[in-house]
């Protein structure tokens, strides 16, 4: 069998042609087959891949959602809600790795991790928006009522606020909110924050002069 023989570029002759550079007049005179995106919208296909969402009450924290995810898109993050810690942790996606394969949707033992038919995710590319590339996915019922009410694709979250304690306020589409507070990442539970010596009163150490100082 003979070896398939591949022609440098400098010997191929390029026909030249009068007529061929004027083709390009007649895209000038149809319809842009792109769309202008955010203010455009494109109908996805039945069960497109888009943003996840996520039950907390299902998730087991297994992760196998992060073990299976080949752009090492998933973080084991454990959150407070309402003071509360979670008994396990939940898989955070950060959407600048995500291929949206959807692997972990299929591995994910509970049904816990799903995906919407969510794809717009648009910033101005201020810190703070780009936030939005990396959450803990909501739940699945409030995504759909969001994409019922609104019908345009857009990201659920219009905005994330980030507090210096660790506390994450999703500000949804509806004017809805979404609070919790990240205390940890990985497979074990945090561990309890310890005093810091500077914290305890030294023994022996007169604290009345700092009093005094204030009266
Ligand atoms: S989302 Fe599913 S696969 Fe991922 S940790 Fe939770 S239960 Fe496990
Ligand atoms: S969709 Fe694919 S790339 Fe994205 S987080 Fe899931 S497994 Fe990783």
């Amino acid at each position: 069998m003979g070896m398939a023989r591949v022609v440098g570029e400098e010997k191929v002759k390029l026909r030249k042609s009068f007529v061929k550079p004027w083709m390009g007049i007649k895209y000038l005179f149809k319809k842009p087959v792109t769309i202008k995106i955010p203010y455009e919208k494109m109908e996805p296909a039945p069960k497109y891949r888009g943003f996840h969402t996520l039950d907390w009450k299902k998730c087991v924290g297994c992760n196998f959602c992060g073990q299976i995810c080949p752009a090492r898109a998933i973080e084991m993050t454990w959150i407070e809600v309402d003071g509360k810690l979670e008994k396990r942790p939940h898989p955070k996606v950060d959407y600048g790795r995500c291929t949206f394969c959807q692997f972990c949707v299929d591995v994910c033992p509970t049904g816990a991790l799903g995906f919407s038919e969510s794809y717009i995710l648009t910033t101005g590319g201020l810190d703070e928006e780009l936030e939005l590339y990396n959450w803990v996915p909501i739940n699945p019922k409030k995504v759909q009522e969001l994409n019922e009410r609104f019908g345009d694709y857009r990201f659920p979250v219009e905005r994330i606020e980030k507090k210096p304690d660790g506390t994450y306020i999703y500000h949804l589409r509806d004017g809805s909110k979404v609070e919790f507070k990240i205390v940890g990442y990985g497979l074990r539970p945090p561990k309890k924050p310890q005093p810091k010596p500077a914290d305890k009163p030294a023994e022996g150490k007169d604290t009345s002069k700092s009093e005094t100082k204030e009266e």
